[in-house]
């Protein structure tokens, strides 16, 4: 199985959701098995009980797991049914280890989140991915929330665990214009200098502006932020979200995530589908 993790940079909103749902979507397209599990980092166990008004429709699977409305995109771009077990939240980790713990299963240990929260998290990742040719993992929240921190732990972990072809993290951050119309770097400069403090390195970024980024723009991201140009890709602002994963496509997101994860042998070319 291969993993790609999908962190967001400066604010929620940008479109993470939607970008690692087309990349999901290219990966389908090239004949790859595709599944997704969302983080996400609230202490209630399942958004059934969350208002509606402030969190959008709860969605419900086909297993009757009440989940967050960004597993009805990964449904829908993907044309998979999920189950209720590829939605982590933090409640969900934290009830199952402390019924452990009330259980004796850890056998006087002090428990902790270092290691059992996350090797919790990375157990349901990876029992979530089991028999897919690709797992992409959207961690919900923004880089620096005090929520995401064991979720973003347990990827720094995750992350040393598999082998080099096995795992890509993407960064979807902001580029804003400033008012003289000039995009600008700094905000994603930030977000990834965030990640790498606590040991993450990005191999992808997206930068979300309200066009697509200049040359000169990906030139000033990858040279600041540790990555090849060809490693930055835009998300712009478009009508329809369906169009996103025609528009990463353009710019060649799906070969050079294909490339990172040694699947370009196996993908069936755009003539052959
Ligand atoms: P996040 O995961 O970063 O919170 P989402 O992927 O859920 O963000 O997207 C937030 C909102 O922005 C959604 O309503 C989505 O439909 C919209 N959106 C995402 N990408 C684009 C885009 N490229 N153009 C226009 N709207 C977009």
């Amino acid at each position: 199985e291969k993993f790609i993790f999908v962190t967001g940079g400066v604010m929620s909103g940008l479109g993470k959701g939607i970008t690692a749902a087309s990349t999901g979507r290219l990966l389908a397209n090239a004949g790859f098995d595709v599944t997704a599990v969302k983080i996400d980092p609230y202490l209630n166990v399942d958004a059934g009980t969350m208002n509606p008004y402030q969190h959008g429709e709860v969605y419900v699977l086909k297993d009757g797991g009440e989940v967050d409305l960004d597993l009805g995109n990964y449904e829908r771009f993907l044309d998979i049914d999920m189950t209720f077990d590829h939605n982590v939240t933090t409640g969900k980790a934290y009830k199952h280890v402390i019924e452990k713990e009330r259980a004796g299963d850890y056998l006087g240990k002090t428990v902790q989140i270092i290691p059992h929260i996350t090797d919790e998290i990375k157990r349901r990742i990876r029992e979530a991915a089991e028999g897919h040719d690709v797992c992409i993992v959207e961690v919900g929240g923004t880089v620096g929330d005090i929520e995401s921190m064991p979720f973003l732990e347990a990827l720094r972990q995750f992350a040393t665990e598999q082998d080099e072809e096995d795992f890509l993290l993407t960064h979807v951050t902001l580029v804003p214009y400033s008012k003289n119309g000039e995009q600008k770097t700094k905000p994603t400069q930030h977000s990834v200098k965030e990640l790498r403090s606590i040991g993450l390195q990005p191999d992808v970024l997206v930068g979300r502006c309200d066009d697509g980024l200049d040359p000169e723009t990906k030139e000033k991201i990858a040279l600041f932020c540790d990555v090849p140009t060809d490693a930055v890709f835009s998300n712009p602002d478009v009508e329809d979200i369906y169009h996103v994963p025609l528009v990463v496509e353009e710019e060649g997101l799906d070969d050079y995530v294909m490339e990172k994860l040694d699947l370009t042998d196996r993908a069936v070319s755009s003539e052959e589908r």
